[in-house]
């Protein structure tokens, strides 16, 4: 049932791509290279799954359907495994090692340069958010940190998924050059058509992880660290991620994503059975459930009250170092507050 999930996703996509590409109308064509974008953000929820290793029991197969759900947005499967199915859910809301959302405290804030501020403040507004994913996706998906080893565990893995991507995007270029050719338009077009079947779908699709990526780690009652002892001390793993519980279709739409603390307790667990686990999770530990109803306010408020963290009273910040939220520390976790 996976399988048949992500390659139908990866139908879904192509046949946005394939509309993008072939609309005349540019009001058209900036909604569909909305959808695509989107549709580049479900395909990459199956291949999260892949990737765990939990969408078919072959090894073998689901390192090749991560790869293939990963093509258009351009992650080599190698690096993410390290970044994600290794550090992130090994070191969840740890900053030192946890490759996430992570926040900044305000002494790391204060020592950014103002063109880095610029760019910080812009990844918590709502348009920008994705900013801070194309960030992500460079320094942990592409380029090779020489200080981590742990980084790539096969060098030939990682350069033939490099050489798949960069092939798919030849792929998308010739596709949009062929169809210019052929239908007239010329190769004066060509940037403006580059511009907004490629390059706007792939913001888009960065600015969906990002929508994800924070709002299962970033809340007002969820503790971050930056001292491992302190982390190892604290109540861990679906405790520092929160269930946005959005209405059914929007979860539908999404894989399921949003019900993140069972993908949290058990990384095996198919993205089609999420919804029954985050149940049976609320059901069986009420005292430990965060659940926030997913809704446009809530995501803005989160952008507006969590944008730094006082690392030792444990609350969050705005720019000015102000206090937004309660200390967490008085109940030593997120949940009871
Ligand atoms: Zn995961």
């Amino acid at each position: 049932m996976g399988a048949g999930i992500l390659l139908a996703c990866f139908a879904s996509y192509c046949v946005a791509f394939a509309a993008l590409v072939t609309a005349e109308n540019v009001w058209l064509k900036l909604f569909l290279a909305v959808v695509t974008g989107s549709s580049i953000g479900v395909l990459f929820v199956a291949g999260h799954d892949a990737s765990h290793g939990s969408l078919t029991r072959s090894e073998v197969a689901n390192r090749w359907l991560a790869r293939l759900a990963f093509l258009p947005s351009a992650m080599p499967n190698e690096t993410w495994d390290s970044e994600h199915n290794r550090q992130h859910h090994s070191w969840t809301n740890l900053t030192t090692k946890d490759p996430g959302y992570v926040p900044l405290s305000p002494e790391q804030y204060r020592q950014l340069n103002p063109w880095q501020r610029i760019w910080r403040r812009a990844s918590f507004t709502l348009p920008g958010i994705g900013l801070a994913y194309i960030a992500l996706w460079w320094e942990g998906g592409i380029r090779i940190n020489p200080t981590r080893r742990d980084q790539i565990r096969s060098m030939p893995s990682y350069a033939l998924e490099c050489v798949l991507i960069a092939a798919f995007l030849g792929l998308q270029v010739a596709v949009v050059v062929a169809y210019g050719a052929w239908s007239s338009r010329g190769l004066g077009a060509f940037a403006a058509e580059a511009l907004l079947c490629i390059a706007l779908p792939f913001y888009v699709w960065c600015w969906v992880m990002a929508f994800v990526t924070i709002l299962h780690h970033t809340h007002p009652r969820i503790r971050w660290f930056d001292s491992e002892e302190e982390w190892l001390k604290a109540p861990r793993q679906f405790t520092s991620t929160v269930h946005v519980s959005w209405p059914k279709w929007f979860s539908v739409a999404f894989l399921w994503i949003f019900s993140h603390p069972a993908h949290h307790a058990d990384k095996r667990i198919p993205m089609y059975r999420l919804d029954v686990a985050q149940h049976k999770l609320q059901e069986g530990f009420p005292e430990h459930a965060l659940v926030e109803r997913g809704t446009f306010l809530h995501v803005v408020r989160v952008l507006k009250l969590c944008r730094l963290y006082d690392y030792r009273a444990h609350r969050w910040l705005d720019w000015d170092g102000r206090p937004t939220t309660e200390s967490l520390i008085s109940t030593g976790s997120a949940e009871a507050t």
